[in-house]
């Protein structure tokens, strides 16, 4: 990314020369590379030079040429680094990584507390750092997914603390409670984006929410339109929509019999009003995993006891777990207060504005499950699926940007897709961009899902767009049609030349889709494919994928 500009009243005005300034980021989803364009701006407005480097293209012998360093890095999955911060994570981990005696610095960490090794790759930058010599000059604060005041307070510590000449102290307060984070010295001069963003939803319509599963099917996946007119919101094919849910009317009445309250109780909303509380617990709060503190408030005498930590429960699954554990009845001001605000959720986009202008479209799957003999339900995706009305209901929306995740920028550049179940959503964008834009490149898709009778998504588009050109391939898995599991990979595999000859002709490699096995097991297909047909070692085919990735030709868009 170019560097942002210094604000020009604040060079002009700036005592000394501009402090150069590197801002890296790590990011999977566009969130980190967004706040670090953010730094970028408010650094410039301080006398800052600023430059915003993706960490893909960034090694540690540039670190040590470095001054001043800002990192801002979110956690993917079970603690690993973004894709584009992988490989200078594992380069600054092996021992011959340089001494960084002349680097000042502070981390930023992006995560979600639901998950256990919370901020774990910005921890590891984060000490990794200060082991090869460099100056930790303002402590790293580790943001929950309501970043938004921790990250302006971490932003304001640490730009204060790198324009002061003081040398690094040894801070070395991992927190992402805001109480314990310096306060900011003035108010907080990062840049909010105009218009409808995160902080500030476009209430959309809801057009169309359509199962596109046969009946029969095992799966409950929407294909779902908003309306985005007189928004002002723009979007491109590969970024996200973020949604705000509320939550299931039948949960919210179980947690207020639960609570021996009516709904009608007067609560402090999020945003500083007054609400009752059936609306209060509908529309701002997380119903989720309980916080330490609502543990607290419902069960003081297991916190007073200090219970040692495997004497301790298992942790509630879901709020109303802990409120019926507990004999606790807590006043609703005091039980509001121990939750979490309800966060929005991301989904990828499915449609391309030059496709469909003034709309924008989902792919939504319902996510449904038991758990501790209970019958759970994700809270997004039901929201969508079966309670939002179309043609009536409002919906909370903004646009989630992510530069990461684009067709070629030429249109004659080959594109290989692989989506499996939702993840064809950004696919379907994809092709109605290259469709709307007559883009010449080949494009060849992978899909797979359980059964092709009820859940090949999409399938009518997919089949004309194959039928008139669009799509060159068309290569489905589906994986209960017969006794033996077929996954997309397998497909990959059975043509490894193809594919490797495409790879070769300069084609870019999409997955999107489940992170957990799917996007492994498709990763490792990608090498075997490179190893066998390019006749390559697992070294040289790793290499070759380190490659693609680092050439922005491997992306993805995985959850
Ligand atoms: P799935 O990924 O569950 O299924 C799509 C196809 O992929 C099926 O044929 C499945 O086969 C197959 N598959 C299973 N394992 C692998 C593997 N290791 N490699 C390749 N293919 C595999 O599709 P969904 O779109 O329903 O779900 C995607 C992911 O997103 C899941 O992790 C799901 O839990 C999650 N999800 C999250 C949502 C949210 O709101 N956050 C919403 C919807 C989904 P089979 O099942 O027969 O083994």
């Amino acid at each position: 990314a170019p560097p942002a500009p210094a604000d020009a009243t604040a060079a002009a005005t700036a005592p000394a020369a501009l402090r150069p300034l590197t801002i890296l980021f790590g990011s999977q989803t566009g969130t980190a590379e967004g706040l670090a364009k953010r730094a970028a701006k408010a650094a410039g407005q301080r006398g800052f030079a600023a430059t915003v480097i993706d960490a893909a293209s960034y090694t540690p012998a540039q670190l040590g040429q470095e001054k001043n360093l800002l990192l801002i890095t979110s956690t993917f999955g079970e603690g690993e680094p973004p894709d584009n911060a992988k490989q200078l994570h594992a380069s600054l981990a092996a021992p011959d990584a340089p001494a960084l005696p002349n680097l000042r610095f502070s981390v930023c960490g992006l995560g979600d507390t639901n998950y256990v090794q919370f901020c774990r790759c910005a921890q590891d930058f984060d000490t990794r750092l200060e082991k090869l010599g460099a100056g930790r000059v303002s402590p790293r604060v580790d943001c929950d997914l309501d970043y938004e005041a921790s990250f302006t307070r971490w932003l304001d510590a640490a730009l204060a603390a790198l324009a002061s000449d003081a040398p690094a102290s040894a801070a070395r307060l991992v927190s992402n409670d805001p109480a314990l984070a310096p306060e900011p010295a003035r108010a907080p001069s990062t840049v909010e984006p105009i218009g409808y963003s995160r902080t500030r939803p476009f209430p959309a319509a809801l057009l169309v929410s359509r199962n596109l599963n046969g009946a029969g099917s095992g799966k409950q996946v929407h294909h779902v339109e908003f309306s985005l007119e007189g928004s002002g919101l723009a979007y491109e094919a590969g970024d996200a929509l973020g949604v705000v849910p509320q939550n299931c009317p039948q949960q919210v009445a179980e947690l207020l019999a639960a609570l021996d309250c009516d709904g009608e109780e007067a609560v402090p909303a999020p945003d500083g009003s007054t609400l009752p509380l059936r609306r209060a617990l509908t529309e701002c709060y997380d119903l989720g995993r309980p916080t330490p503190e609502l543990l607290a408030a419902l069960n003081p005498a297991a916190v007073s006891a200090g219970a040692s930590t495997d004497a301790r429960p298992a942790t509630p699954f879901h709020v109303i777990d802990a409120v019926l554990g507990s004999p606790a009845k807590p006043a609703p001001a005091d039980f509001i207060s121990g939750l979490r605000r309800l966060q929005p959720r991301l989904y990828s986009i499915a449609s391309s504005p030059l496709a469909v202008p003034g709309q924008v479209h989902l792919t939504v799957g319902a996510v449904r499950y038991e758990k501790d003999g209970r019958p759970r339900q994700g809270v997004c995706s039901t929201f969508l699926t079966d309670r939002a009305n179309p043609g009536q209901s409002l919906v909370g929306v903004f646009v989630h940007r992510n530069p990461a995740f684009r067709p070629p920028a030429n249109g004659a550049t080959p594109m290989i897709m692989v989506g499996p179940g939702t993840g064809i959503a950004p696919f379907r964008a994809f092709l109605q961009q290259r469709a709307a834009s007559a883009a010449s490149g080949r494009n060849w898709l992978f899909f797979g899902d359980q059964r092709a009778a009820t859940d090949f998504l999409y399938r009518d588009e997919l089949l004309a767009w194959q039928r008139d050109g669009l799509l060159t391939r068309l290569d489905t898995a589906f994986s209960r049609d017969q006794a033996e599991k077929i996954y997309v990979q397998q497909r990959m595999l059975e043509q490894a030349d193809e594919l490797y000859a495409w790879l070769e002709a300069g084609a870019h490699f999409y997955v999107c889709g489940d992170a957990s096995r799917m996007a492994k097991d498709v990763e490792a297909a990608l090498r075997d494919v490179i190893a066998k047909a390019g006749a390559k070692t697992t070294a040289e085919a790793e290499a070759y994928v380190q490659r693609l990735r680092e050439t922005k030709r491997y992306a993805r868009d995985v959850y």
